[in-house]
């Protein structure tokens, strides 16, 4: 053996152990055709597979770190149509789910760079006796290089009629199995027909299973959450319902009376004056009998409204009964109270209250009663108090105002 090859096959062994390193990025040099230059021709051919597989793996890892970043499944799914490029060549991705038992298969999603999409998320097919079935039970994605082709074949292809119409030519339809149990499917599909190969379906399979249960988990938690806001919204509905008058928004009577507490308990500790004001509807009896119930109704909820504009917002206003209601003031001393009170009467009477059958001139009385000193007052002393005020004003005339110092 010569030199120069002695020196080849030297460089080769030490090429071999660059690439058991891990060190795929070798030049070989090779020389004149003979056998050493054979053997450096196989190790070249090596080191390029393997390079080749080694950033295939870094690229399955990186979309797996990526997949799992994802929380909410529309999250995981943007980021499985960013990161998949450099694996699957596609035009368009979709998923569909698998629901009611997995007997209908629901488009879920769908991110094109077509224009149009015809396959909206939403369609529904049957499962059984589908082309999906097969592809569940086999447990491989299925190779569709030529959908015009397909559809010709198969012309009861609805999804494929969709699909064709948005302009795709191939599909690679992937099965999605979390722990064992088929959960849907992801379809790759590419404006260019004979995209897909057995490659791309064997890189699919790599990562099959950490996508579905990623995209699995995704869903769950998607559902967690529209289910806890459904429930917030429930409650809070009950929560409006049982502290809420439903004719006019208004705290109701047991609301605005527990609020009367709570404000009696925040002046005995901070000692400043409290004022708790009842109106009632002057002649409402009246009002009703001309106008009937129904537009009672829509005179009162005026009023209320009126009212509630003059006030400020930390002045509490509920309904307490029919026509009558209560404000409470904290803090407000006599001079206060009057002076809202005069602001409510007065918008109620400045002009009339315009209903569906003409206009109507509403007035009210307004009856406050004002603690300074809130020991030892109790709270149906405070209630009596501006029940007696309110008698007052509607015995001295009504549409007035009276206050009285508990
Ligand atoms: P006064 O000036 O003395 O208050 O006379 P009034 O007719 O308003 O007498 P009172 O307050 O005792 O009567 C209240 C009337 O209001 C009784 C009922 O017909 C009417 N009313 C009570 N609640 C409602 C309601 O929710 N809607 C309607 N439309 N009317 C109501
Ligand atoms: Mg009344
Ligand atoms: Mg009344």
């Amino acid at each position: 053996m010569n030199d120069v090859r002695r020196a080849r096959i030297a460089l080769y062994r030490q090429v071999a152990e660059a690439l058991r390193r891990g060190q795929f990025d070798v030049s070989i040099p090779i020389g004149a055709p003979d056998e050493v230059s054979e053997l450096g021709e196989a190790l070249q051919a090596l080191a390029q597979t393997l390079k080749a597989q080694s950033e295939q793996t870094t690229m399955l890892a990186e979309i797996t770190r990526r997949v799992n970043e994802g929380l909410l499944i529309n999250e995981i799914l943007d980021h499985v149509y960013e990161s998949f490029f450099s694996l699957i060549p596609y035009d368009r991705i979709g998923l569909a789910l698998l629901e009611e038992d997995n007997t209908v298969v629901r488009a879920f999603w769908a991110h094109s760079e077509a224009m149009e999409v015809n396959l909206p998320v939403g369609y529904s097919a049957i499962l059984a006796g589908s082309s999906l079935e097969d592809i569940i039970s086999t447990g491989r994605p299925r190779i569709l290089n030529d959908l015009e082709d397909y559809l010709e074949k198969h012309p009861d292809s609805d999804s494929t009629r969709r699909i064709v119409k948005e302009g795709m030519r191939s599909s690679l339809t992937c099965p999605l199995v979390a722990k064992g149990q088929p959960v849907g499917f992801l379809f790759f599909s590419s404006i260019k027909a004979n995209t897909y190969s057995e490659a791309h379906q064997q890189i699919f399979l790599q990562i099959a299973g950490q996508l579905a249960v990623a995209l699995e988990k995704g869903r769950i938690y998607q559902e967690l959450l529209d289910t806890t806001a459904e429930l917030r919204e429930a409650r809070d509905a009950l929560e409006t319902e049982a502290t809420r008058d439903s004719l006019t928004g208004l705290w109701n009577r047991r609301s605005i009376f527990e609020l009367l507490k709570r404000d009696m308990a925040r002046a005995q500790r901070e000692g400043k004056p409290l004022a708790a004001v009842m109106i009632d509807i002057d002649n409402f009896k009246l009002i009703n009998d001309r106008i009937g119930h129904l537009a009672g109704d829509e005179a009162l909820t005026e009023v209320t409204r009126r009212i509630a504009s003059t006030l400020r917002t930390a002045d509490i206003l509920g309904r307490i009964g029919g026509e009558e209601f209560l404000i409470i003031l904290y803090p407000a001393d006599e001079q206060t109270a009057i002076e809202v009170m005069e602001r409510a009467r007065r918008t109620c009477e400045s002009e009339p209250v315009v209903i569906d059958t003409g206009e109507l001139n509403v007035t009210i009385s307004l009856g406050a009663a004002v603690v300074n000193d809130i020991e030892d007052v109790g709270f149906s002393v405070i209630l009596k108090t501006a029940d007696r005020a309110l008698y007052r004003a509607k015995n001295g005339g009504r549409n007035r105002s009276e206050a009285e110092r508990v």
